[in-house]
């Protein structure tokens, strides 16, 4: 499987080369989304992942930097569709935590062209901690965090082909991923509110998380990435590594 990093930029002013956060598993072919922040659906396809594949979205929390692409992304389904119509295409599940979110995201869609009418079966869903997702060989769980109040404010972990890949979201302490950092492959921890030297120390007395790389980067990486990278490297030696937008990482 491979995971695509569509925007790696949490959410300060814009900066040169990075957009807001998304990043998408490609498993069998299906796409599965996480984060939908600017431009994600524009990046996507710019990198030839084929966004008629979309079968499920995971949204963390619904701050602007992780659903600004979001209506985007299902107003661009449905130009592809529009223009490479597609025989009994398959639903499109979306999970997020905040529901109103997605009614603001439709009524927003409902007064653009044709009034976002749609030939694919799209179904929103109000995520919560515990099992959120289970098909086609993955497996999706959330569980709670404090970047933002009670309910609102989600991590995931995602299992597929005996790979455990543990996405932070927005958090207030990279403690809150505890319990499912004794078996991780790969944590993509968010660095927008963390010292890099802060969640490298924790993560390296994890030996169970095998591989930490840099998600939704805030200005201490964002000045200097080499820098940043040097830091880390001296508590995870090459267990670590700072993504950017565009990347691809094959597991
Ligand atoms: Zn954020
Ligand atoms: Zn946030």
């Amino acid at each position: 499987m491979k995971l695509f990093f569509l925007g790696t930029c949490s959410g300060t002013e814009p900066m040169p080369g990075r957009h807001h956060v998304s990043w998408v598993l490609q498993l069998q072919e299906k796409l599965y989304w996480f984060d939908a922040g600017e431009c994600c659906s524009h990046t996507a396809h710019v990198l030839g992942l084929d966004l008629q594949n979309i079968r499920a979205v995971f949204i963390s929390h619904c701050h602007l930097d992780h659903v600004g692409g979001l209506a985007n992304l299902l107003w661009t389904i449905r130009k592809l569709d529009s223009l490479h119509p597609r025989q009994d295409p398959g639903p499109v599940d979306v999970y997020l935590p905040s529901l109103p979110t997605w009614e603001g995201t439709m009524t927003t869609l409902r007064e653009t062209e044709g009034s976002f009418a749609i030939n694919f079966p799209l179904h929103a869903h109000h995520a919560q901690p515990g099992l959120v997702f289970a098909d086609g060989g993955i497996t999706v769980e959330a569980r709670e965090n404090q970047h933002l109040p009670p309910g609102k404010s989600l991590s995931y972990r995602i299992r597929a082909e005996n790979h455990t890949i543990v996405f932070s979201g927005d958090v207030r302490a990279v403690e809150e991923l505890d319990p499912w950092l004794d078996d991780c492959d790969l944590l993509l921890m968010e660095t927008g509110h963390h010292k890099v030297e802060t969640i490298c120390r924790y993560v390296s007395q994890k030996t169970g998380t095998r591989r930490l790389a840099f998600i939704h980067h805030g200005r201490e990486i964002l000045r200097d990435p080499e820098a940043a990278l040097a830091v880390a490297r001296q508590f995870l030696h090459d267990r670590i590594s700072i993504t950017n937008d565009g990347d691809c990482l094959e597991l």
